[in-house]
């Protein structure tokens, strides 16, 4: 057991609950202040393009957008373009993409990785990518500047723990998706398992979870975002594209995440969403992306925060 565990208090094996002190993805513990790690201030990440820059910053709301899977060069070019020209920081792009069903486009993998690279350099954009199996993820922190651990792999402890480790190496973000049947408490105890490897920089995203409802792809689930502020100091950005899983639904829920307080959004747009490969009837289009920044502007100026 290395050191940060051992002083945490965390016992193998114990379960969660309010006494158990998980310090290391600065969980607030019987609201004293005693964790090792506050992610709130975490060092700038120093990526490969040597700019200074968080993915969370205090009076900003984060938009992180992209296609759900890189296409081509092209495509992924024409969608960055699209998201540099609306004065964001942050692409998101599947290179590795899990898919339910196994004859479903899988991505480009290594190939696509070379893309998004190359995309994210020619525009100056952090890029975002997710990370589906412990033996890619030092291939995937070598191309992209933040690892994202999907719904799937929220349990993956293995995974969760070469992450944690890679992240640190190479300084890379991390964005863990809640598993869509799991409770906060085993989401920030996937946190711990990331954090307790070494310093880094984790973002929650919650992006739905699995309910009755059935008219909608998930449930998503708002009331995360005031929970985990009130549990741990760990930035909360939320997915509504997968949660809803229709266009139509997206900006309405953007607008009510930002109103709830989440830190950002991670949102999948599409410059021809009927001729995506994957996931098109959920990405906006340059249009409605524009509208979806133009309203989510406007709530985030009302708490007083900006869009970046
Ligand atoms: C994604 O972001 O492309 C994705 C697959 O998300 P999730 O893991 O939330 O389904
Ligand atoms: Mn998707």
């Amino acid at each position: 057991m290395d050191d940060k565990i051992k002083n945490s208090g965390i016992k193998p094996g114990c379960e969660v609950s309010p006494d158990n002190v998980h310090q290391t993805a600065g969980v607030k513990a019987s609201g004293k202040d005693n964790s090792e790690i506050s992610l709130r201030e975490v060092k700038a990440v120093k990526s490969a393009k040597n700019k200074d820059i968080r993915l969370i910053e205090d009076g900003y709301v984060t938009v992180i957008a992209g296609p759900c899977a890189i296409e081509s060069r092209e495509q992924l070019d024409t969608i960055a373009k699209i998201v540099k020209e609306s004065g964001l920081n942050f692409l998101r792009a599947g290179a590795y993409k899990p898919r339910t069903s196994p004859y479903s486009f899988q991505g480009l993998e290594h190939q696509g990785l070379e893309i998004l690279k190359e995309i994210g350099d020619k525009y100056g954009l952090y890029t975002t990518t997710e990370v589906t199996d412990a033996e890619t993820v030092e291939e995937v922190a070598k191309y992209a500047d933040i690892l994202q651990i999907g719904t799937r792999n929220m349990s993956n402890f293995a995974l969760l723990k070469k992450v944690g480790i890679v992240a640190n190496k190479y300084n890379r973000k991390v964005i863990l998706k809640r598993g869509w049947a799991a409770t906060i408490k085993e989401w920030l105890l996937a946190a711990e398992y990331i954090t307790s490897k070494g310093d880094v920089e984790l973002i929650l995203c919650e992006r739905g979870i699995r309910t009755f409802e059935t008219y909608t792809r998930f449930t998503l689930d708002l009331s995360a975002v005031p929970v985990i502020k009130k549990l741990s100091r760990l930035p909360i950005i939320i997915d509504p594209s997968h949660a809803v899983g229709q266009s139509d639904l997206v900006i309405p829920m953007s607008r009510a995440a930002i109103a709830v307080g989440a830190d950002g959004l991670i949102v999948e747009i599409h410059n021809q969403p009927e001729q995506a490969l994957c996931d098109g009837q959920q990405a906006l289009d340059t249009k409605q992306t524009h509208e979806m920044l133009r309203q989510v502007s406007g709530i985030a100026s009302l708490l007083g925060k900006k869009i970046r």
